[in-house]
């Protein structure tokens, strides 16, 4: 793994492919021995979360599970831009349901809460979080993630779905921001 470099920022291997992979399947285990006897919706957050939302959802085959999609946007750049735009809505009935919201990612958490905010309103049974990362310092709402990949720095980070100005989705590891 080398470095890359996006609009003149470089950034370093962070988190391989096969750490990814292994970790991702443990989620899945965990996901396997909570939802036993149910058939959980899984609720995967767009652009960034669809590569893992795929390997999670293809982790948990030893249970019925469905899969659904939805699109938010709050980022321009490399920070928050603030506010929380829902992008593209969601048609399935949650009434009842075991919802698992599916993120890349949970930074200051005002995606993941305002998202919980209007899932609640249809009436699901239960709803859970799993994120492939967690920046617990930079939390600024009382939201905690129920499955975690991995808990990291408060550091920019792209690949594996995680984007700079949409670019750099499609790298199979994770890169992190190079200090200077
Ligand atoms: P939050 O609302 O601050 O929790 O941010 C959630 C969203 O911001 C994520 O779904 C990502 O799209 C984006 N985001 C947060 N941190 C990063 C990062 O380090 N790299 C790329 N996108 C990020
Ligand atoms: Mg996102």
């Amino acid at each position: 793994m080398k470095q890359v470099t996006y609009e003149g920022l470089t950034f370093e291997p962070y988190i391989t492919q096969a750490e990814i992979a292994a970790r991702v399947k443990e989620l899945g285990k965990d996901i396997v021995r909570d939802c036993a006897g149910k058939t959980p919706l899984f609720v995967c957050v767009l652009n960034g979360a669809f590569p893992f939302a795929s390997d999670l959802f293809r982790a948990v085959e030893d249970i019925d599970a469905e899969i659904t999609f939805i699109r938010l946007k709050s980022y321009e750049g490399t920070s928050s831009a603030g506010s929380v735009k829902q992008v593209l809505g969601l048609h399935e009935n949650l009434k009842g349901r075991t919802v698992i919201v599916v993120e890349d990612i949970v930074d200051t958490g005002n995606t993941i809460h305002r998202l919980i905010k209007d899932l609640e309103q249809q009436e699901p049974a239960e709803i859970k979080v799993a994120t492939l990362l967690f920046k617990p310092e930079a939390l600024v709402r009382p939201v905690k993630p129920d499955y975690v990949g991995f808990n990291i720095p408060t550091k920019f980070i792209i690949g594996y779905g995680l984007d700079l100005n949409e670019k750099a989705r499609n790298l199979n590891d994770i890169y992190i921001l190079k200090e200077e």
